[in-house]
């Protein structure tokens, strides 16, 4: 296997469980790290032996918190992923951090392991807010911990902040965003708070104690989209805004379907299959740490479950992920006799000779975009 591959690491610690988190995170507990992290990179050994040793591209250390790892565990897993893989190609390494969960030597050493890009998940500078989301930080204390990252050389820095948050209005949502400027990011990401499954806030939504307003989400993204791209940001993904050369190289690997691994409790892999019946598969690991831990250890892997994948079916994803993109849907992806006459003349979408892009006023229909084209 010749592809350069994309490198998913799933870190499922948090000091404390923010009530719309729907990813698999829980409080470290009892959890013996070592045998954690012995056990991500025996999986990683056997993984990369697997595939055909092939060059790494993009590490994505996501969680989970990655950054409340200890000092000395974040250097056993670093020094570890590079005996294991091929990161001689290697063009970019993120690492997903909480404020107050590092201090200025953690982020040196973040810098001296390789880490290339930090996303800091900063939600709100407002109080109230922070307290809606279950947050443990202050704002000035995400304020400081940014600082840290800049007066530890990380190349590029992003904060993530969320829209839609119980008691946000236009005027907290802008000053979010004028603190946020303040701090000169590289990059932006905005998502809009949903209410999923299995998180504390579905059952509060459920039970009509919290409610979605279709319009003031529109309000606030088009606010973010205007100030952002004032302030000299590219709007490149619908969450996503960044200064020139900062995007995220290891989610636009998602977005265009390139091969990712994915190690860990409940990390997801998908991998093209050239020369074989089905054109790529999928598979996702067990949810759940101690099961992954003795699974890897007894049985080398933590497979829970996996399927294939036809051309048509990983086209049809592309579809959804790429009309998200300020470079648009190849119309290759298209199944055959769709039209998207009816999106030109809303005015939704543009189209040139190769790609469907969507416009502002698309943007916000974004899913329900995606699913009318993909049939
Ligand atoms: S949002 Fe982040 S910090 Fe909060 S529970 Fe989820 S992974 Fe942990």
């Amino acid at each position: 296997m010749s592809e350069p591959l994309s490198l998913y690491l799933h870190l499922p610690f948090c000091h404390k469980i923010c009530p719309y988190c729907s990813f698999y995170k829980h409080t470290p507990g009892k959890t013996d790290f070592t045998a954690f992290i012995d056990a991500l990179l025996e999986e990683g050994r056997r993984k990369n032996e697997e595939l055909g040793a092939p060059a790494i591209r993009t590490v994505y250390l996501g969680g989970g918190t990655p950054s409340l790892l200890s000092e000395k565990h974040l250097s056993h897993l670093f020094l570890g992923l590079q005996e294991v893989f091929d990161f001689s190609q290697v063009e970019e390494v993120d690492l997903e951090a909480n404020p107050s969960t590092f201090h200025l030597s953690k982020a040196q050493l973040f810098r001296e392991l390789g880490v290339s890009r930090v996303s800091l998940g900063v939600q709100s500078f407002q109080e109230n807010e922070l307290k809606a989301l279950g947050r443990d930080h202050t704002a000035e204390a995400a304020a400081e911990s940014f600082k840290l990252l800049r007066e530890a050389k990380i190349p590029s820095c992003n904060l993530d902040l969320m829209f839609s948050v119980p008691h946000q209005t236009e005027e907290s949502w802008q000053d979010n965003l004028t603190q946020a400027l303040a701090l000169k990011p590289d990059h932006i990401s905005c998502y809009n708070l949903t209410y999923e499954e299995d998180t504390a806030y579905f059952e509060q939504f459920e039970k009509g104690e919290l409610s979605d307003d279709p319009d003031l989400n529109a309000r606030l993204f088009t606010l973010a989209h205007e100030t952002l791209t004032s302030a000299g940001f590219r709007h490149y993904e619908t969450s996503n805004y960044s200064t020139p050369g900062h995007h995220s190289r290891h989610n636009l690997s998602y977005w265009e379907g390139r091969n990712y691994l994915g190690l860990g409790p409940s990390a997801v892999s998908t991998i093209k299959s050239h020369g074989s019946d089905c054109f790529a598969t999928r598979w996702k690991n067990a949810p759940d740490t101690q099961r992954y831990i003795q699974q890897i250890q007894s049985v080398g892997h933590a497979m829970h479950e996996s399927e294939h994948l036809s051309e048509e079916q990983f086209n049809l994803e592309r579809i959804a992920l790429l009309l998200r993109t300020d470079t648009g849907l190849p119309l290759r992806y298209l199944p055959e006799g769709v039209s998207w006459q009816m999106l030109l003349e809303h005015e939704l979408a543009t189209v040139s000779e190769s790609h469907l892009t969507l416009t502002r006023s698309g943007a916000l229909l974004v899913d329900a975009i995606a699913e009318e084209l993909a049939g």
